[in-house]
């Protein structure tokens, strides 16, 4: 196996997705307090100090929250943008170290490659990641606002995805948040709906492609099987019905194996935790 990954939180208390390939081992942010991401990491077999670099996508708290401690306290490198360095205020922190990455950049680890795409969101310098090992690759793309060309392009390349897939549109707008917060994540610099999501799944995976797991869903403004159900039919109307979708639950998910050409599937489908 060449790439496998594993969510380790998921949704707006915090996310953390652990990433193992080509001989190296990366976090995708790090949303969660320290000593709960690194409970999370030993649960999932993984030596917190053994991790290769944290990579955090922006600054929100739930991303970020617990970065600079973890890479303190284990002696992990960051790496980010240079705006979400200077936002999360990582250069205020004694890090072991802090390396700047810009969208359209590969930065590689041993044989694990992690290049950068710029995605439209409402954060200084917000990125999503493509990881590629051998012939494998996986996107991981969480808080964006619309579908930018770029993202497209660079998720149409992979053999798996993690796409967040945030709200039910009615469900948000006869929810409790004020209209401000409302207009904030319909917006073009917001969150994805699961329409959007559907719109992706329709017509934008590659033929390799064989999962999809949906993350970072709103408590408030969906539901699991909204979501579920969304990408079900998006995926039925594009014709693909040989991907898989999984939902991350906010605690996370089992082991996920990606494998070359496209036969990504759950490493052991009793441990992909769906709500
Ligand atoms: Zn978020
Ligand atoms: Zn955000």
């Amino acid at each position: 196996m060449s790439l496998r990954f594993r969510v380790l939180g998921s949704g707006s208390d915090g996310n953390a997705t652990l990433v193992e390939g080509g001989g190296a081992r990366v976090l995708l942010d790090a949303g969660l307090g320290p000593r709960q991401l690194a409970e999370r990491l030993v649960s999932a077999g993984v030596d917190p100090s053994s991790l290769d670099a944290v990579f955090v996508s922006h600054e929100h708290g739930d991303h970020a929250r617990g970065a600079a401690a973890f890479a303190v306290k284990w002696g992990v490198p960051l790496a980010g943008t240079r705006g979400t360095l200077l936002a999360a205020g990582f250069a205020k922190a004694k890090l072991p170290g802090f390396e700047p990455v810009a969208p359209g950049e590969t930065r590689t680890i041993r044989r694990l490659a992690v290049r950068v795409v710029a995605v439209p969101h409402d954060a200084a310098a917000p990125v999503a990641f493509v990881l590629s090992a051998g012939a494998s690759s996986l996107g991981h793309a969480t808080d964006l606002g619309h579908l930018s060309r770029g993202l497209v392009a660079a998720l149409r390349a992979c053999d798996a995805v993690l796409v967040e897939s945030n709200y039910d549109p009615a469900m948000l707008r006869d929810g409790p948040y004020p209209w401000s917060l409302k207009e904030r994540i319909l917006g073009p610099l917001g969150h994805l709906s699961n329409g959007d999501v559907g719109r992706l799944l329709e017509s934008g995976l590659s033929d390799a492609c064989r999962l999809v797991v949906l993350a970072h869903l709103s408590r408030r403004n969906n539901h699991p099987e909204l979501a579920l159900q969304a990408a079900e039919e998006a995926l039925e109307r594009g014709g693909r019905r040989g991907v898989r979708v999984a939902l991350a639950a906010p605690e996370g998910t089992g082991w996920i194996a990606v494998r070359a050409s496209g036969a990504a599937a759950g490493q052991d489908e009793g441990q992909l935790r769906l709500f």
